[in-house]
């Protein structure tokens, strides 16, 4: 039921492009290829068994159509009921969610015996893909004749969004979303069925889920069982439809036939999935703003982060609970950002591409008319950077605070709720309108759930402390002058412990009292002036950083037109959130000096490493089953053993998490869920000797299902028993 529509001219252009330049790729050494690009593939010659309608058919059902947005990650359908298997770390904050201290189904694991058992992934919806649409032309006609670069984002980001408004049904069932493919380029007009009510049905305790925690976080060897199974739900008469018990299970398309037998090493596989974010198509300076100022900023930030949320939790169940997802979030961000940090330092990928960018000068210069066109281009793009380096550490500390001051939250909420119930009703933000108010007030009980006072005062003074060592047009001015310039450091102390801390805001009573109280008056309370001050200090940002991103999407299309005309072939769109399709082989590698991988684990992995304890400890029951050699069908003779987890050279990032492996006949042998630390550059640069992405072995994740658990029903309807 997939769609594709593009207007008949450029289709036309595409294809004489394609012809002229001869730049359809046979075997291309990456890519995460979208829907609109894998016909040009030769995956047959790469190994595919099927027909590639098997895959992707624009007139009826593919295995695309098995593929949901879940969680952040990916998953895909089982089974005809709905049944949808993904990662446990994408269901963690569900298991958490669902969790208490005498019912914890994070550390236990979760099993529902039948449908009735199981339970809302609170806050989880599903996204299907159902179309998509080229509407370049009418995203890219609203900028004509703008030249205000603020101007141009921003008209760029609305026309977005009303398309996908525009393409969403009146009920929400689907739902427009326009995404950028190549910036200032190409915009793809994507439609997505949703689903509001989504059910845990199983998940491993989290001595398997989890085993070898952050220590083995984007490392391999792996054994990991990092899968959970989940379940979608629909209104009986299929639309969405929030949790309710008359729901029922939803039929999809198609849902992917598990090969139990699994993978050798060697054999071709191909992933489907919803990638999030890859920087290749940027210029050197992206690279040096990333080096410089975002990696080891965010990377020591959330480890203090990390540091006090386990100090504060310690001893204490309910804390501990309260912080598992902050700290497995902000612990995964952290670890890849320092493998970026090392991988930039170890593999030359900076200069490699300033080295390219001269070459590019060079071609452009030998050409009088590319000259005039493209002359200044890498130089304008050069003149951008520097201002972005200018305010990137302000910037980069606003997002910061923003996204974990709950003080800022609370106090932010009040500033912009005055400010739009002042407008009538249908001009306000959907979360201001009169109709909204239960909205609002989850919205804010939400932050008092997330709130811990303790941590909060900690991460104020330190933010408040860390600015005063940004560099001059980086400073937060309100810092500033609460200190005089640094010269007063104590007052941070002494203003979030007694004005800060001690205000009425964090009464929820009072908070709401203040907030829905007319005339009160701000001007005159020292904590209400500060976070005004920072507030404005923030919007300024916001608009320079849209004059820089109005300049980025200008010349940044530039950039790939000329790169295209110099390399004499097309490129592809960085990954965006959308769906696509990688390929590759079960491969090892070698990281290191005198060290190499081989890319099957097994189960005696898990039971040695079991002896390390600590993130290493595993259920009693595993090591029994593994004692009394309980292995069932899912033995190797190859590796002699049960394959717990597998390597691959595929092209994956974050997102790709859930996303199924399948094999050359399109069965499910593997689930995605990591890479190996060398690979995390791979959002930067891939390469075919340190990209290697990490799945769970279908043997590994059938054998816990079965053997492990005794979920039988779950294994008949999966088709395996
Ligand atoms: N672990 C990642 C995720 O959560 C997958 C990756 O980045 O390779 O999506």
């Amino acid at each position: 039921m997939f769609k594709f529509r593009i207007s008949f001219t450029a289709f036309v252009l595409i294809a004489s492009l394609l012809f002229l330049t001869g730049m359809i790729p046979t075997a291309p050494a990456e890519g995460m290829y979208p829907l609109s690009e894998i016909h040009k593939l030769n995956l047959k010659d790469a190994g595919l068994k099927i027909n590639l309608t098997e895959i992707y058919n624009p007139e009826g059902v593919g295995l695309v159509d098995a593929l949901v947005k879940v969680g952040g990650c990916t998953g895909s359908f089982v089974s005809g009921d709905g049944l949808i298997l993904t990662n446990h770390h994408c269901a963690f904050r569900a298991l958490n969610k669902a969790s208490t201290t005498e019912n914890n189904y994070l550390e236990n694991g979760f099993l529902a015996k039948s449908k009735e058992e199981e339970i809302p992934a609170e806050g989880y919806t599903c996204r299907i893909t159902e179309s998509y649409e080229d509407v370049s032309d009418q995203v890219l006609s609203a900028i004509e004749g703008i030249d205000n670069l603020a101007e141009r984002s921003k008209i760029i980001s609305e026309k977005m969004e009303e398309i996908g408004k525009a393409a969403s049904s009146e009920d929400k069932s689907i739902i427009g979303q326009v995404s950028e493919m190549f910036k200032g380029k190409t915009y793809v007009l994507f439609k997505y069925r949703v689903i509001k009510d989504v059910r845990l049905v199983f998940a491993p305790p989290r001595t398997i889920g989890e085993f070898g925690g952050e220590t083995d976080n984007w490392i391999w060897p792996r054994h990991s069982g990092d899968f959970t199974f989940m379940r979608a739900y629909v209104a009986p008469d299929g639309s969405a439809a929030e949790y309710s018990k008359d729901n029922v299970p939803y039929k999809p398309k198609k849902y992917l036939k598990i090969n139990p037998n699994g993978v050798n090493e060697g054999d071709f596989v191909f992933i489907l999935g919803y990638p999030g974010r890859t920087y290749r198509n940027r210029p050197s300076q992206f690279l040096e703003y990333q080096n410089n100022y975002q990696l080891p900023y965010i990377a020591a930030t959330f480890e203090w982060m990390i540091e006090q949320l386990e100090n504060i939790g310690k001893g204490n169940p309910e804390l501990e609970l309260k912080f598992a997802t902050q700290i497995k979030r902000l612990a995964n961000t952290m670890k890849n950002y320092k493998g970026k940090l090392l991988g930039l330092k170890r593999i030359p990928i900076i200069q490699q591409k300033k080295q390219e960018e001269n070459e590019l000068q060079k071609f452009i210069d030998s050409n009088p008319e590319l000259k005039s066109k493209y002359g200044r281009l890498l130089y304008d793009i050069d003149i951008v950077y520097n201002k972005i380096f200018q305010i990137a550490q302000a910037d980069l500390w606003f997002r910061v605070f923003n996204r974990f001051s709950i003080t800022r939250n609370l106090i932010n909420t009040i500033f912009e709720f005055k400010k739009e119930t002042e407008k009538p009703e249908d001009e306000r933000k959907e979360i201001f309108k009169d109709s909204n108010r239960k909205d609002l007030l989850k919205k804010i009980d939400g932050m008092f759930s997330e709130l811990n006072k303790e941590f909060e005062r900690r991460f104020l003074a330190k933010m408040f402390t860390d600015a005063l060592n940004f560099k001059s047009t980086s400073k937060i001015k309100a810092i500033e002058e609460l200190t005089d310039n640094g010269k007063n450091i104590s007052a941070i102390t002494e203003f979030v412990d007694s004005t800060v801390m001690k205000s009425e805001i964090f009464n929820k009573e009072s908070y709401l009292n203040l907030l829905f109280k007319e005339d009160v008056s701000f001007e005159t309370q020292p904590l209400f002036v500060f976070f005004e001050k920072l507030k404005s200090q923030n919007e300024q940002i916001i608009n320079e950083r849209d004059k820089t991103n109005g300049a980025l999407t200008k010349l940044s299309a530039e950039l790939i037109e000329v790169k295209r005309l110099w390399k004499n072939k097309d490129f592809i769109p960085d990954a965006n959130g959308t769906l696509r399709l990688t390929y590759g082989r079960i491969k090892g590698y070698s990281p290191a000096d005198a060290v190499y991988y081989s890319p099957v684990t097994s189960l005696k992995g898990v039971i040695e490493k079991s002896y390390l304890g600590k993130e290493y400890q595993i259920p009693q029951k595993l090591r029994e089953l593994f004692d009394l050699k309980e292995f069932g069908k899912f033995y190797s003779k190859k590796i002699n053993g049960v394959p717990v987890n597998i390597l691959y050279n595929t092209d994956t990032t974050g997102g790709n998490s859930g996303s199924p492996i399948m094999n050359a006949y399109g069965e499910l042998i593997g689930l995605n869920f990591d890479r190996a630390f060398e690979a995390t550059i791979n959002d930067f640069a891939w390469n075919d000797a340190y990209s290697r992405s990490i799945g769970v072995d279908i043997r590994y994740i059938l054998w816990i299902t079965h053997k492990f658990s005794g979920a039988t029903d779950l294994m008949k309807e999966l088709g395996v028993m």
